[in-house]
């Protein structure tokens, strides 16, 4: 069995959204819930957040954006630029606690005190922009950890792959001109979908030119088309470049419960994309994994969800 770290701490439920909002804490509560009905939280590495350095924030966001966050939170603002972005006062300490657990855990897998690890943080970050919120994200949680694994561990190549079902805007355009962070997105198609970018030919531009590859998705599409996209695109490019480690934007908006888009998987298919992701670590990274959790709003499945996902992270799923 591998050595899994699992980031969860309660004060992510803090960040309270309001009442019908879909990126509410009931989703950490199922996905906790889900690991320990299992069994799971004797068996993995249990990390507590921990507030982030300020200075690792700016290395993605402007102290622009950063400071307008803060001080939207100390006034008791309940939204920041547009309703979708709900927050209360504890949300920038929220995400100050998320992006800081994160960066804990990167630190823990390079130091080889876990092997890889799974981050069931909120807010979530991949639709973050350098001087934006947006899409439920205030901070690019992933973004971060990846500049942080260039910066402070001096990697020449990290991979992420985001399988939430909308596109990573944040993230691509964050990296779409560097070529040491190569990102990878399958997604419901901009065309149906928020936020509305995302097409296959934005592959990234100037010297990171062709280390962006987006697999846009029609609606109705499920198990079949996402295994086969998975295998035409995303598993020769990651045979190329080889990254040293691999992140996850782990979303699991794309399920066939979940009413966020009209992308039908199957529980079994996100096990599949995970054993596939998990394969690949082991092929290039030397196993260095850290998924951090984005979408997936359909409570009732993320215990089961998150338990799989776990599972193969510890190398026991059957
Ligand atoms: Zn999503």
């Amino acid at each position: 069995m591998r050595r899994t770290g699992f980031l969860y701490d309660e004060r992510f439920l803090l960040h309270d959204t309001g009442p019908e909002h879909p990126e509410c804490s009931a989703r950490l509560l199922a996905i906790y819930k889900g690991l320990e009905e299992a069994g799971l939280i004797s068996k993995v590495r249990l990390i507590k957040a921990s507030r982030a350095d300020q200075a690792w924030i700016e290395i993605v966001h402007s102290i622009k954006l950063i400071m307008r966050f803060e001080e939207a939170c100390l006034w008791g603002m309940n939204e920041l630029d547009h309703p979708d972005n709900k927050m209360c006062r504890e949300t920038f300490e929220t995400a100050m606690l998320a992006v800081g657990g994160i960066l804990h855990t990167v630190d823990l897998v390079m130091e080889g005190e876990i092997d890889n690890a799974f981050c069931a943080v909120r807010p979530p970050g991949h639709h973050a922009e350098v001087s934006k919120v947006m899409g439920f994200c205030y901070f690019n949680n992933v973004a971060i950890a990846a500049r942080y694994l260039r910066r402070k561990w001096k990697l020449q190549r990290v991979g992420i792959v985001d399988f939430d079902v909308h596109h990573g805007n944040g993230t691509q355009n964050i990296f779409e001109d560097d070529p040491s962070v190569f990102y990878y997105s399958i997604h419901e198609h901009p065309s149906f979908s928020y936020p509305g970018t995302g097409r296959d030919f934005e592959k990234g531009t100037g010297e990171g030119y062709g280390f962006t590859l987006n697999s846009p998705v029609l609606p109705g599409w499920g198990d079949a088309e996402y295994k086969a996209l998975l295998e035409k695109d995303l598993f020769p490019a990651f045979e190329e470049f080889k990254p040293e480690v691999i992140l996850v934007s782990a979303g699991f908006d794309a399920h066939v419960d979940d009413d966020m888009s009209d992308i039908k998987l199957s529980t079994e298919c996100f096990s599949w994309i995970m054993e596939n992701i998990v394969g690949m670590a082991d092929k290039y990274s030397g196993g260095r994994l850290i998924s951090v959790l984005e979408g997936g709003y359909a409570v009732s499945r993320l215990s089961e969800l998150a338990r799989n996902h776990v599972e193969i992270l510890l190398g026991s799923k059957a």
